[in-house]
Formats: C-alpha cells, structure tokens, sequence
C-alpha cells in the first residue's frame, strides 16, 4: 500500500512540475515584449483601435506607423504577421520601419497585425516559442507565434465559422485567422473586429494599395507569387515580370479567386476603394513531411525530406541544399513590395509614393536581415514601441 502511494506522489509530483514549467514558458512567450526601433521615416505612431472603438483594450489592438513624406502624394499599407508562424512578414516590415525615408506620399506600417496570434503557439506540434535574428550588434530575440489568435483572447470557437457578411461555411478554427475575417465588423468576433478596424482605416486614409505579407508551403501552388484580385492584376502582373527580369529571383501571380470569402486579397478589395496584394514567399517550416520544427529549419529552411522530394519534382519552388534562408524571402519581399509601389506610382503620377533607404533583394541576402535592424540600446526612449 505504501509502495503505491509512493509512486502516485513521485507521479503527481513530475506532472506538477511539467505544468509549472510549461506555464512559466508561455507566460513569458505570451508577455514577451519586442522592441520596435522608429527610424528616420517615421512621423507618427497611433493604435489600430483608434478606428474602432471596440478593438480598445484587446489583444488584437496593435500598433499603426506613419512615415509620411514632405511631399503629397498616395498611400501604401503594409501588413506584416497577418499570419504571425509567418515570420519574414514581420521582419520585411520592420526593416521599413527602422530605415525607410518616404520622399513622396505616406506609408502606413502594421508589423504586428495579428498581435494575439503572435502570443500563441501549435500547441502538440512542437513549435518553438522565440527565435533570433543574428545583427551587427547581437541577436535580436522574437516570439514564434501561430496562424490563428489565441484562444485565451477569442473563445468559444464555433462548430462552423459563418463568414460575415457572405454567410460562407468555413472551419471552425477561420473563425481565429485573421486572413478569413475580412472585412470584419464592429460586434464580431475579435478578429473581426481587427479587419474591420482595417478596412476603417484604409475608407479614412484614403489608402491606394495595401500589402499583405505572407509565407507558404513549398509544396503548396500559391507561393513565390503576389496573389491579387482583378481590380490589382495589372499592377501585380507588371510587377512580377519586372523582378523576375531585374533581380532574377522567381515570382508569379495567383488571380484572387472570387468564391473564396474572407481573404484580405478578396474583400480590401471588394469592399474598399483600395488595391489588395498578399505576397508569398516559400517557408519550408510549414511543410508537413519534415524533420523536427526547430529554429534552424525555421531560419534556414534546409530539410532532407524537402530536397528528396525536390528531387521527384514534388515542389513547386527551386530547392536544393541551400534550403530557403530567411534573407532571401524577405530579401523577395522587400523587392516586390518596393516594386509594386513603383509600379502603382508609374500608372497614377498624381497619387505617387516614393520610398528610399530600403534595401532590395539582393542587398538582404548579401547583408542579412538583421544588419538592417537597429540596436534598441543606442536609440532614443521615445523611439522604441514594444510590441
Ligand atoms: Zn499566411
């Protein structure tokens, strides 16, 4: 009897101490606070719930940076962490952030759109909760956050998600994706409510094209592309030819498939005046015949079952020992975002958006991401946004 009661205390004592440890970890993950360095562009920093009132005080309320040029001109939004396991989409946007100078027209910059879903993770999928980005000055440490937002922020999740305002059956974990509640609206769902606030913004700025920043599967069609409604084709189409040509790397684009609701590629344009694009850039992490998750595979995308599988051209990106470094996708990123704006400013001269000081494909994987990231020791206080 004693023997018993021995082993349920040693039992009961190992489950205890996995329960404290693990909620140690995702206390620290879920409140870990990233410095955001403002550099030379930046003119003004606001909360997105300043367009709708009922995103105060949540979660899902996150940061707005204006970088507002001398001269008039259109208006570029840039959406990084819409998907927040989506890495590259935050780091394109904080090296525009930390180093942009818009010479003509304003950018508005939301690195951390799905804020909530940046302090989640896979649970059981053995997802790393941080990774780090090597700078000229040490790492720069960020959380590895989830597709969707966390269920301690929206909660209960439906059987079914009935897309607003289409009345589209779609899974019940959409309900949590910030790209299938667009164009959201005031009493919804949380993520509903960030999309709208969005949208809000984009009707209130006057936004002209606005850029959703993503990453895929490389077994997946829809990567190395700009996906993009009918009312952006030209633009996109223009765009793509012009950095396979230019920079050399590939690049296509998905036509924005009308019957699939909830896209911010679908809805920013159906129900704003603005011109939607999402960028894809292959993330071999996200596939599901890999090796363990871990922060190298993460970072660097080299993964033995991918480039056997390269090999039976089950691929539909180039793939080889190289893996798929971070530098080179947000090096992509950084391109095509700096060309589409180039692209829209050539079609309407009096609505140009003009934006120097920030590197192209080439130069990030030269240099690294983290060269183009700024050391929050050496920047002024009222520069740092924690995010
Ligand atoms: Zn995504």
């Amino acid at each position: 009897m004693s023997g018993n009661w021995t082993i349920k205390s040693i039992l009961i004592f190992i489950i205890l101490a996995i329960m404290i440890l693990t909620s140690v970890q995702f206390y620290q993950h879920r409140h870990f606070q990233l410095p955001i360095v403002t550099g030379p562009g930046v003119t003004k920093v606001i909360n997105l719930s300043d367009y709708c009132e009922s995103l105060k005080g949540t979660m899902a309320d996150t940061y707005v940076f204006f970088l507002e040029g001398k001269e008039p001109g259109g208006k570029g939004l840039m959406m990084g962490n819409t998907h927040s396991n989506e890495p590259a989409g935050i780091l394109t946007t904080l090296i525009f952030i930390e180093n942009a100078v818009v010479e003509k027209g304003t950018l508005i910059i939301i690195p951390q759109f799905n804020n909530s879903g940046s302090r989640n993770t896979k649970f059981g999928d053995g997802y790393p909760l941080f990774f780090e980005i090597p700078t000229d000055w040490g790492n720069k440490k960020f959380r590895y956050g989830d597709r969707t937002a966390a269920p301690l922020d929206q909660w209960p999740d439906p059987d079914v998600y009935v897309h607003y305002p289409d009345r589209q059956l779609l899974s019940y974990l959409d309900v949590r994706n910030s790209n299938r509640t667009w164009p959201g609206r005031p009493d919804g769902p949380l993520m509903e409510k960030l999309t709208y606030a969005t949208i809000e913004l984009m009707k209130k700025e006057k936004v002209d094209i606005a850029i959703d920043i993503h990453g895929a599967e490389t077994m997946f069609p829809v990567t190395n592309c700009i996906v993009a409604p009918e009312k952006s084709m030209r633009i996109a189409t223009m765009t793509s030819l012009t950095v396979m040509a230019m920079e050399g790397f590939e690049n296509h684009v998905e036509p924005s498939p009308q019957g699939f609701r909830g896209l911010s590629h679908r809805e920013i344009g159906d129900y704003s005046d603005t011109m939607p694009f999402l960028l894809e850039a292959p993330l071999p992490f996200l596939d599901q015949p890999t090796g363990p998750k871990t922060i190298d595979l993460l970072l660097n995308g080299k993964d033995p079952f991918l480039l056997s599988l390269a090999k039976q051209k089950k691929l539909f990106v180039p793939y080889d020992e190289s893996g798929w470094p971070m530098e080179k996708r947000v090096g992509q990123h950084c391109s095509v975002v700096l060309e589409i704006m180039n692209q829209f400013s050539m079609q309407h001269s009096e609505r140009e958006i003009i934006v120097s000081n920030v590197p192209r494909y080439a130069e990030v994987v030269e240099k690294g991401v983290g060269h183009y990231l700024h050391d929050p020791k050496k920047a002024k206080k009222e520069d740092i946004y924690y995010n």
